[in-house]
């Protein structure tokens, strides 16, 4: 490793005048005529340009900008210097999954968001971009900065969910010697990274060289095992776990509440995705089956989800496939960078309307929707302005396949069925946002069901500081209150 640069090895005036770009794309035609990554691959070349522009700021707003803390200028400065695997290492030091988070995390309004370089209105470092290349890197020739077992220490940890947060606190508690037992409903580890998030925005290929050391790490996987059917928490604790983490998300897709939306053809966001995005053997028999879209799909929402949908319905070759949204662009939640490659790519957008009813053709297929306009009135809780239906401004459209992308819920009917669970009412879990623990002493929750649907890096944040307090709470002899 080098020591760290001092004013004098970085001259800031010269780095500020270097030229930067974007990650490079490939061409929206050949985006679409699959589901492979939207970046272009990048040469050590790229990589040592693009990193030799950070100024080493020294108040390092990038590092407090990440959830996670990553030491991002310290990791650039030796990717400048060509010394890749050390980048890596100085990534994986905070964060357990820097080849998924330098692909998904909306940069924009993390790290990079606060590089001096997007100040000025210039393409800041691209941060994202380097991280995954110094991750894909060590993966690549095969180098392991993974944790290594310690001496077991007979305790027994049960995780509810393996997705990012329950899959980030099983590796740093099976790396100190806990014996770990994820559980999971789907088939496969992985959670929204690989059921949820398309293939174009991650690839399972790189969610697989994760979750596939779980079990060479000694973590016991027991997955198609939906809790609440017939194991149930309580039954965990008799069973003899001292711990149990609950990261079971929160996955469950807003209703639209309107006449027709259990229609043929109308899809919640999550099987849409996962039956187009997932391999179908990593799939229940139910959702083997790639949804036929028609020629013309409706994405009703405007969140990262109703992007990640709409790029979907293009790749699965619908003709025209719109995104309808109740507000404005300026109102809309998400990342802007998704939007700009659904623009890209021929998505398109109508805002200020909303569904009021979805018609059937003579099979009970979807064929059409009904909206209404709207016009925005005052701020409300969200401090977003209030769409109010303009009447009299009814009108139908013609739409072959429905996705509705309104937003997640978290498992609200399973948390109440723990008993001493202190929850908000919307579901969430509480908890201690320093340790993660819950009201009943010795269960612990981290990721989306504590924070409501959220980012990645958020999920691995939250699941290293959980895993650090169960490790405390069993080293120091605890286990789960009975009820
Ligand atoms: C379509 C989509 C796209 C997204 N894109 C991005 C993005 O680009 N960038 C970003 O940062 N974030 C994105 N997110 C959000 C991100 O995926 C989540 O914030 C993150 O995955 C939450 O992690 P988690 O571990 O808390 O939960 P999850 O990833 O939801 O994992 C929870 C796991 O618990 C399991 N489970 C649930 N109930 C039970 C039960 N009763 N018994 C057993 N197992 C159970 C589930 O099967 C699941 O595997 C996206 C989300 C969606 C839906």
């Amino acid at each position: 490793m080098l020591p760290r640069p001092n004013s004098k090895a970085v001259n800031r005036k010269e780095r500020l005048d270097l030229p930067g770009s974007g990650p490079p794309r490939r061409p929206p035609a050949d985006r679409l005529a699959g589901f492979g990554e939207s970046w272009a691959a990048v040469s050590l070349e790229w990589a040592q340009a693009a990193a030799r522009r950070c100024i080493q700021c020294p108040a390092e707003p990038c590092v407090r900008a990440c959830p996670l803390g990553n030491d991002i200028p310290f990791a650039l400065w030796h990717l400048e210097h060509g010394l890749v695997d050390d980048a890596a290492l100085i990534f994986r030091r905070t964060s357990s999954m820097p080849d998924i988070c330098g692909r998904v995390c909306p940069q924009t309004e993390l790290c990079e968001g606060v590089c001096p370089y997007a100040k000025q209105g210039r393409p800041p470092v691209p941060i994202g971009r380097l991280e995954a290349y110094a991750a894909d890197w060590v993966s690549r020739e095969g180098l392991s900065v993974r944790a290594t077992a310690a001496r077991p220490t007979g305790r027994r940890i049960a995780i509810v969910g393996a997705g990012p947060a329950g899959i980030t606190a099983a590796e740093l508690l099976a790396g100190s010697g806990h014996a770990v037992t994820l559980f999971d409903a789907w088939p496969e580890a992985g959670g929204l990274l690989l059921y949820g998030i398309p293939r174009f925005k991650l690839s399972p290929e790189i969610v697989r060289r994760k979750t596939q050391h779980l079990s060479r790490l000694g973590i016991r996987c027991q997955f198609d095992t939906k809790l609440g059917n017939g194991l149930s928490v309580d039954g965990l604790v008799d069973h003899g776990f001292d711990a149990i983490l609950l990261a079971i998300g929160a996955g469950i897709g807003r209703p639209l509440d309107v006449p027709g939306s259990d229609l043929e053809g109308v899809y919640q966001a999550t099987p849409f995705l996962v039956r187009t995005n997932t391999d179908p053997a990593s799939l229940p028999p139910g959702l083997r089956a790639r949804p036929e879209v028609g020629r013309r799909v409706a994405v009703i929402g405007g969140g990262d989800t109703a992007m990640d949908c709409v790029r979907t319905a293009l790749r699965l070759g619908s003709d025209e496939a719109t995104v309808w949204y109740r507000r404005t662009e300026a109102e809309m939640p998400g990342n802007p960078r998704d939007r700009k490659l659904a623009i890209e790519e021929g998505s398109r957008f109508e805002w200020l309307a909303a569904p009021v009813g979805l018609e059937a053709d003579e099979n009970g297929q979807v064929r059409a929707m009904r909206l209404v306009r709207m016009q925005l009135g005052e701020a409300d809780a969200s401090g977003r302005r209030r769409p109010i239906p303009i009447p009299g401004s009814e009108h139908t459209v013609e739409a072959d396949t429905v996705v509705l992308a309104l937003g997640y819920l978290p498992d609200a009917d399973f948390v109440a069925r723990i008993a001493g669970l202190d929850t908000e009412p919307d579901g969430r879990i509480r908890v201690d946002p320093l340790t993660g623990a819950t009201s009943r002493p010795g269960i612990f929750a981290a990721g989306d069901n504590v924070l409501g649907p959220a980012l990645v890096v958020d999920a691995v944040a939250h699941g290293l500081r959980a895993a650090e307090a169960i490790d405390s709470f069993v080293s120091a002899g605890g286990t789960v209150a009975t009820r």
